[in-house]
């Protein structure tokens, strides 16, 4: 069987490494190079070497990424993760807040540093209570926060502005999400668990590049975006932007819903299909690289791993990497007025929200799953987008399409999950 794969994110590679040792596989992907959000920068570090930064996917938790750990070990990269320092300082308009109470200035109260620790403590053990509950995951995030005895100040500058900075929304969008699918980030592991997390030295986007490389049965077209799927004498034909026309048993969507849409627009009887898409909404992310500390407190004692600016009606991140050769550091730049003087890189992405529209959606579209041999992988079909599930679906791909496929029986053996 010809399986044809559209998008060469972690979804379309993964897809292509289990389906190809059972299958004829062929993976198109619309950018130059593969990866997808798995995207990372290379600026000079020290002596001028080159520095991996990571500009999308940054990190992992490994204690609850069993298919990521697993996949890179038999990638051979289960040696290649480094721990990533934690902390998180919530700054406002460029100045930290008083470590307590001091709100008399002028204009709207911000929030301090302790009131921000007390509100996220309390959202990661509210949002373990609500996993712990098997909360529907339509609820929206204000239905459970608002009851909250919280300053109305607390929550927007703190709990709602973490999800904000996410999923590059106001912190008074960020009421709409889903509570489930934001808690997910948050959620207090419980006292023993191991809460550290990961990159990869050598940045993410090389563990793209392994998948890719070890795909040595499946031809990859990269600057091939797929632009139609079509029935021909009941098959399916993709035809790619260069007018390129590839007949296939079955085309795996592992691409953003947008153009997901837009790809089987003018495939007979996907009119469910169409509107199940079109309840999916994304927001624009850029990430830079720079070496400039301006969205820090001023005093450098005072910096975390991770710094949370809130400004204008905008919560946005900066993590902070000490490199042998220099602090650099990576922020998002979606929303700011000031640039960093010296940025070294720069990057655009969309994300999805998950609102309790798109949850809806979701089960939807997982109920069309191999119809009229079309399937879906990634974030797409995952409530929670992260890097684990986004390879978890392209495993539940495998499993409808390749059995036997040997890459597929080992890694669920690995991962604990053959039945
Ligand atoms: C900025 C950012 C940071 C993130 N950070 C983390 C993190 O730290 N940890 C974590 O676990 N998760 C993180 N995530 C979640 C992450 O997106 C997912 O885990 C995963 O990388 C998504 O993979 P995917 O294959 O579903 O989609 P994508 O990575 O979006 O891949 C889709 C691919 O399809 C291609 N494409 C689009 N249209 C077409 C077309 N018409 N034809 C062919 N190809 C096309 C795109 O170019 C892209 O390569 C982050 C997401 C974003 C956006």
């Amino acid at each position: 069987m010809r399986v044809g794969i559209a998008g060469a994110g972690a979804a379309g590679l993964a897809t292509a490494w289990l389906l190809e040792d059972a299958h004829d596989t062929l993976v198109l992907e619309a950018r130059e190079s593969v990866g997808g959000n798995l995207r990372s920068a290379y600026v000079p570090g020290s002596a001028g070497a080159p520095t991996a930064l990571d500009l999308g996917v940054q990190e992992v938790p490994l204690h609850l990424s069993s298919v990521v750990g697993e996949l890179a070990k038999a990638l051979g990269m289960g040696g290649h993760w480094e721990e990533l320092p934690t902390g998180r300082t919530i700054v406002c308009d460029g100045t930290p807040s008083a470590r307590t109470g001091g709100n008399g200035s002028v204009g709207a109260p911000r929030v301090t540093a302790d009131e921000a620790l007390a509100a996220q403590e309390l959202l990661a053990s509210e949002a373990a209570d609500w996993q712990r509950q098997d909360v529907a995951w339509t609820v929206p995030m204000a239905d459970l926060v608002e009851p909250w005895e919280l300053p109305r100040h607390v929550k927007e500058q703190a709990v709602y502005a973490l999800p904000a900075s996410v999923f590059g929304c106001t912190p008074a969008d960020a009421r709409g999400l889903s509570a489930r699918a934001v808690g997910t980030f948050y959620a207090d592991p419980g006292p023993d668990a191991d809460a550290r997390t990961y990159r990869l030295r050598g940045g993410m986007q090389a563990l793209a590049w392994q998948l890719a490389r070890e795909c040595r049965n499946t031809r990859f077209v990269p600057g091939a975006a797929v632009r139609r799927v079509r029935r021909v004498n009941g098959r399916l034909e993709m035809i790619d932007s260069h007018g390129d026309r590839h007949l296939v048993d079955a085309v795996v969507l592992a691409l953003p819903a947008e153009a997901a849409r837009r790809v089987v627009g003018s495939l007979g009887g996907t009119g469910p299909l169409r509107r199940v898409l079109g309840a999916y909404d994304y927001n624009d992310l850029v990430y830079g690289a720079h070496s400039d500390p301006c969205y820090l407190p001023g005093e450098r004692g005072r910096w975390s791993p991770t710094t949370l600016a809130l400004h204008g009606a905008w919560a946005e991140t900066t993590t902070w990497h000490a490199k042998p050769g220099g602090d650099v550091f990576v922020s998002q730049l979606t929303h700011r007025d000031v640039l960093p003087r010296s940025v070294l890189a720069t990057t655009a992405f969309r994300t999805v929200l998950p609102t309790p529209a798109m949850l809806t959606a979701q089960d939807e579209l997982l109920r069309l799953q191999g119809e009229g041999g079309l399937y879906f992988a990634g974030h797409i079909t995952t409530p929670v987008d992260d890097l684990d599930s986004v390879l978890g679906s392209a495993v539940a791909v495998a499993r409808h399409l390749a059995t036997d496929s040997r890459r597929l029986r080992s890694l669920m053996r690995a991962t604990g999950k053959e039945t």
